[in-house]
């Protein structure tokens, strides 16, 4: 941090605070907050996986829908996300945060012990970080680290045409989630409302199931949804080199989102297949290994939603909706910007 009005010694303290409660850095970690870097000791024959997300105020959320802690909660998940979209197994985190002038020493803390708990809770540690002020946003890029068995990762480029397609958990909660936090549709039922509104602020990391499918070589290319199941499905499609069919009526969503009223302008498709945020995993399997999902301990539930088709030489549309007569679907959205 550098020199300004709330002085060296506040920021010392916090970090010192911060340093009490992420406490000793665990097995895999000799050396963690406290010196000048980290030191990372990966199990033999591991890769380190690491991956970073930054959220910033007034671009990927507002401080006012959720509590400090939540926001360091979620700022955490979504990279946890990224590591279950690898098959990686959590091992560190590092935090760095820049806060609003004027920002009080608990929400400092609060957003400090929400990264920490979440970390401990998914099995890191807070290993690092840097803190400092900003103009004006609050913005917190959080780092994560984990470990994969050599050669167990999962990439996006692994899709070959014949792949079934499936996701985990259900599609568009954390859309409608967002709506409703926003105010831009009526609340449906005070517990579907409570769910949906989790969904957005509370992502479940599906690290379980990513740690499996890779794990056990049944997934062949693997992405988390953060833009959208047409977009995230577009990267899987742009790196593997193929396309596309989705069964629009084997697309999963919850009870609680279809009885959600839609805000208008928009539909309940676009919200599952467009809108991002979900954090669910997407996923392919060859034929031959579809067996192996069979009693596999994912902690959710799996759902099989298309195939992988060859390469076809229409321009741009990678990916086909097909209705439930077989039609063509043609969905408005397909990708999320949220501001
Ligand atoms: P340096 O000047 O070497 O960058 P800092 O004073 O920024 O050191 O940080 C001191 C220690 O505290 C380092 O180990 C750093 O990783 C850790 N640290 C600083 N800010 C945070 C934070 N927000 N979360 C976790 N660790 C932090
Ligand atoms: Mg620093």
């Amino acid at each position: 941090m550098s020199k300004d009005h709330t002085g060296r010694s506040g920021e010392f303290e916090f970090i010192d605070a911060v340093r009490r409660a992420a406490g000793a850095p665990g097995r895999h970690a000799p050396v963690g907050i406290g010196d000048d870097a980290a030191v990372l000791r990966p199990p033999p024959g591991s890769d380190l996986v690491v991956t970073t997300d930054m959220l910033v105020s007034g671009r990927h959320f507002d401080p006012a829908w959720m509590s400090p802690r939540k926001i360091g909660r979620r700022a955490v998940l979504v990279n946890l996300s990224d590591l279950a979209a690898m098959g990686a197994r959590p091992a560190g985190v590092f935090a760095s945060l820049a806060f609003p002038p004027g920002t009080g020493r608990r929400f400092m803390n609060e957003i400090a012990r929400g990264i920490e708990t979440c970390s401990r809770e998914h099995g890191a540690r807070l290993l690092g970080g840097d803190t400092n002020l900003s103009a004006g946003e609050l913005a917190i890029c959080i780092t994560a680290v984990g470990h994969a068995r050599r050669g167990r990762i999962v990439r996006r480029s692994g899709a070959r045409p014949g792949d079934r397609i499936l996701v985990t958990g259900t599609l568009g909660d954390a859309a409608m989630g967002l709506v409703l936090l926003k105010g831009e549709t009526p609340p449906p039922r005070p517990a579907a409302r409570r769910f949906l509104v989790r969904r957005f602020l509370e992502p479940e990391a599906r690290l379980k199931a990513g740690m499996a499918l890779a794990e056990s070589r049944t997934a062949s290319a693997m992405i988390d949804i953060s833009d959208g199941l047409l977009s995230d499905l577009g990267h899987i499609l742009e790196e593997s080199g193929a396309d596309a069919e989705i069964r629009l009526t084997d697309v999963p969503t919850s009870a609680a989102f279809r009885s959600a009223p839609c805000p208008a302008g928009t539909s309940r498709e676009d919200l599952a297949l467009g809108y991002g945020d979900d954090y669910e995993l997407l996923f392919t399997v060859p034929p031959s290994r579809m067996k192996k999902l069979d009693g596999m301990r994912l902690s959710c539930a799996i759902t099989e939603i298309g195939e992988i088709v060859p390469r076809g030489d229409r321009r741009g549309k990678r990916v086909r909706v097909l209705d439930e007569r077989g039609r063509l679907f043609r969905p408005r959205m397909t990708g999320f910007r949220h501001f």
